[in-house]
């Protein structure tokens, strides 16, 4: 939200809150205050991932696995495990193309794959349960 968003910015300020870039998601030595962000800055003041959120989930010991798509989420196989996610790992320059598999089982999942990938693993999450379970689609009976 930029700084010249008048009515908000008055409300948030009127609730003791504020709606000012947040330093970590923008270079405010660069930003203008141009109000056109929506689309990406021309002024090169957005930060992206690579220098915000996630040298920080680094410096915490998070493991980040890029080209791994994630394909099901199951139940886990171990005792004191929940989740069974099995994964693919893609190649770099087509990643159409497969070049690895996997399973990571995991005591909790924060499933965040944006509003495009969570309801697609979600599916096959679904019609994976169904083939283990041997079973067809579930059926109403009258
Ligand atoms: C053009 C555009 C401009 C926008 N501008 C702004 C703005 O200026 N300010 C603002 O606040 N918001 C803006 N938004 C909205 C904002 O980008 C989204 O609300 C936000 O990115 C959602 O974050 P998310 O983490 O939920 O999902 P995402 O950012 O979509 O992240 C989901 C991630 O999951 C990964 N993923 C998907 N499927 C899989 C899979 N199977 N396995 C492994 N990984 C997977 C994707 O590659 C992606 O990295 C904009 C959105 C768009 C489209």
């Amino acid at each position: 939200m930029p700084y010249p968003g008048g009515v908000w910015a008055a409300a948030c300020a009127h609730a003791g809150h504020t709606c000012n870039p947040v330093p970590v998601a923008v270079d405010l030595g660069r930003c203008t205050n141009c109000n056109w962000m929506v689309n990406g800055c021309r002024f090169g003041a957005k930060r992206s991932m690579l220098l915000n959120y996630l040298p920080a989930a680094e410096a915490c010991a998070t493991d980040i696995r890029a080209l791994h798509e994630v394909q099901a989420i199951a139940p886990a196989s171990t005792a004191g495990y929940r989740y069974a996610i099995s994964y693919l790992v893609l190649d770099p320059d087509d990643y159409r193309v497969p070049t690895g598999a996997g399973t990571i089982e995991a005591k909790l999942v924060i499933l965040a794959a944006g509003a495009m990938g969570t309801p697609v693993i979600l599916q096959r999450s679904a019609a994976c349960r169904t083939r283990s379970a041997g079973t067809s689609r579930p059926t109403a009976t009258a």
